[in-house]
């Protein structure tokens, strides 16, 4: 490690894959976001998750290395069962091993438990106008680091995260994250800065 950066210990049972009820909600959201772009494969390299919370202590995340598909099946999907910020561990079962991006996920639903649904998403355009146009955003730090889980408790530090529930990470490039008290309010957050994105630009024309 070169940038001195703390990164999560991940460990990882092989269990059978996950029954259709723990993911099938996230696969039709996925779905739309795979045919926006917003995930998908750049540089061979996977970009965008999905996660949705089964409980306190629980959730479900799409699988690493599966940017590139168009659909996920259950051998595909992560379930996340104890994470700790403060011993960097995550433990995780399932048929795949989850998103190395699990932890910012993992650091978002610390923030409260009414945040069930964490969405994921690379796009420069997006990116770029969030950063341009004061939406909340996290300070200019490697993600998968202390410094960004600080940097993300201090974005909502002293108040309630649904209130303002997106950000861009600056130190992240095209990184853009929502949650929601649901998978669709968390969607819907994420098209709500589109639709202000498009209205930008025909005023513009
Ligand atoms: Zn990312």
């Amino acid at each position: 490690m070169t940038d001195g950066v703390i990164k999560y210990n991940f460990h990882f049972t092989p269990t059978a894959p996950l029954p259709k009820t723990a993911w099938e909600e996230i696969e039709a959201v996925r779905e739309r976001l795979f045919a926006m772009k917003l995930i998908g494969e750049k540089a061979q390299i996977g970009y965008g998750n999905i996660s949705r919370r089964i409980d306190s202590e629980r959730f479900v995340i799409t699988g690493t290395q599966t940017g590139h598909l168009p659909n996920l099946t259950a051998e595909h999907y992560a379930q996340i069962d104890t994470w700790n910020n403060e011993t960097f561990t995550i433990h995780s079962s399932g048929a795949t091993k989850p998103s190395s991006e699990a932890l910012t996920h993992a650091t978002i639903y610390n923030l409260s438990p009414d945040i069930k649904a964490v969405i994921h998403i690379h796009s420069k355009t997006i990116w770029n106008f969030m950063l341009s146009h004061h939406y909340p955003q996290t300070a200019d730090v490697p993600y998968g680091s202390r410094e960004m889980i600080e940097a993300v408790k201090t974005l909502y530090r002293n108040q309630n995260p649904l209130d303002k529930p997106k950000f861009a990470m600056k130190g992240h490039e095209e990184g853009v994250m929502t949650f929601g008290r649901d998978l669709r309010e968390a969607e819907m957050v994420l098209y709500r800065i589109v639709g202000e994105i498009l209205e930008n630009s025909s005023n513009q024309a």
